[in-house]
């Protein structure tokens, strides 16, 4: 960039920048080292990154704004891989059944679980569903995620599955945050097909001529599970998804370990999510795979699970791991990937160096979005987060609190600490 040449924003006196510099997702031993730019700047116009280098550098460039980050921390805008971001509800009152004891299948059976939010999700209007993903989004935003995955799978129904792939689409329109669709009809069998999953699963893949030629997901997904979809069907399933053009991902090993994992490498699918139950072997070829592992350790968190995925035989054998909050109304409720940072340290034994690249350009490429998101890089997409940090490790390190200073998204403010708390502040013009 020339000196003459007048940036929309510069960001200088950056403590630590973290680029992400680097080719494909992060693999193994990539994942564990950071390339960090101390004393940085980062210089934005027409929303995307114009320079990045040191701050002394930056003293030649001109700008109509320019910030001071004051030592702080700068990375990339989070990226969330996997997300029920759509639906009816909540399930508060569960939470004192599960304390007593009563089991999930009892609580099923009095109307409660996945079941209750599949009947409000169908009750609610596509404008309900809309405003009420609004305040789920501004969330998120606010905790410094700009790329997010949303899944439908709380229909279960021709009609209401369309209408939260609808709403998804809406979304993109009139909320800042980069928006990935998922169609996840296959998320549960509903009552009225309990007898008959085949013909359920048939009709899911009916449904996808509809979602195709209205261009409302690019993702199929499907939950691999004792009790709901077996390997078997999840392979015929998301075969003939592929068929139809559709990339895909999966459910696969959250509890028990059926050889979903493996079947995710098989199919080639962009990744496999949760992978608690994973094998060695399963693991193994994840590692030569170029499926990201998703890992929702916020799921094993929240339902009080001894278990946690196995993310140091992951990374160590050599796979990418990404980190998501699989934020859900039963088994996951909560919008903040700092927080699922924490988690991750604490639970899965990543290092804050894995970390970083799980949240960001590994996540990015779970979900197909690694040439957009995840970096910093000349020509890209300005997504930055400016954190009340000192330094990388301090984010997950002081947990269950937000650290956002300012989040850019395509080069504008979106979110911004004011008196203490952060304000999601704007909308698409
Ligand atoms: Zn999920």
């Amino acid at each position: 960039m020339t000196t003459r040449q007048l940036l929309d924003t510069l960001i200088t006196n950056i403590g630590q920048l973290l680029t992400m510099e680097g080719k494909g997702p992060a693999k193994g031993e990539q994942m564990k080292k950071l390339s960090v730019l101390n004393h940085a700047a980062v210089g934005v116009k027409d929303g995307k990154i114009a320079f990045v280098g040191s701050a002394k550098q930056a003293e030649q460039l001109q700008a109509e704004r320019v910030i001071d980050a004051d030592g702080r921390l700068v990375t990339p805008g989070l990226v969330d891989p996997h997300t029920h971001l759509v639906f009816g509800g909540s399930r508060e009152q569960e939470m004192t059944l599960k304390q007593q004891g009563v089991p999930y299948l009892e609580i099923l059976k009095r109307g409660g679980g996945i079941l209750s939010t599949v009947a409000a999700t169908r009750n609610a209007s596509e404008e309900e569903l809309v405003q009420k993903a609004k305040l789920h989004l501004d969330r998120m935003l606010s905790y410094g995620m700009t790329t997010v995955e949303a899944k439908s799978g709380y229909g279960l129904d021709r009609q209401t599955e369309l209408k939260q792939l609808r709403v998804v689409k809406r979304l993109k329109e009139e909320h800042p945050i980069d928006l990935v669709s998922t169609f996840l009809g296959a998320h549960a069998i509903p009552p009225e097909y309990q007898h008959d999953p085949e013909q359920f699963l048939a009709e899911m893949l009916e449904l996808l001529d509809v979602v195709k030629a209205e261009q409302l997901a690019e993702f199929v997904d499907i939950f691999c599970e004792t009790g709901v979809f077996t390997v078997e069907q999840s392979r015929a399933f998301l075969q003939a998804a592929q068929a139809k053009g559709f990339a895909v991902k999966i459910h696969a090993d959250e509890i028990d370990p059926l050889g979903g994992t493996e079947l995710a490498v098989e199919l080639g699918a962009a990744s496999g999510d949760h992978l608690v139950g994973a094998s060695e072997a399963g693991i193994r070829k994840l590692a030569q795979s170029n499926t990201i592992a998703v890992l929702l350790p916020g799921t094993s968190f929240y339902l009080g699970k001894e278990a946690y995925a196995k993310a140091r035989s992951m990374i160590d054998a050599g796979a990418a791991v990404a980190l998501s909050t699989d934020f859900n109304p039963g088994s996951s409720p909560t919008e903040n990937l700092q927080l699922i940072m924490s988690i991750a340290a604490l639970k899965l034994k990543m290092t804050p160096e894995e970390i970083w690249h799980a949240v960001t350009v590994n996540a990015a490429y779970a979900i197909h979005r690694g040439e957009e998101a995840g970096r910093i890089a000349i020509g890209r997409k300005a997504d930055l987060v400016i954190w009340d940090a000192p330094n990388y490790a301090y984010v997950p390190y002081h947990y269950g609190v937000n650290h956002v200073h300012m989040v850019w998204k395509a080069g504008r403010v979106v979110a911004e600490r004011s008196r203490g708390d952060v304000i999601a502040t704007t909308y698409a013009d």
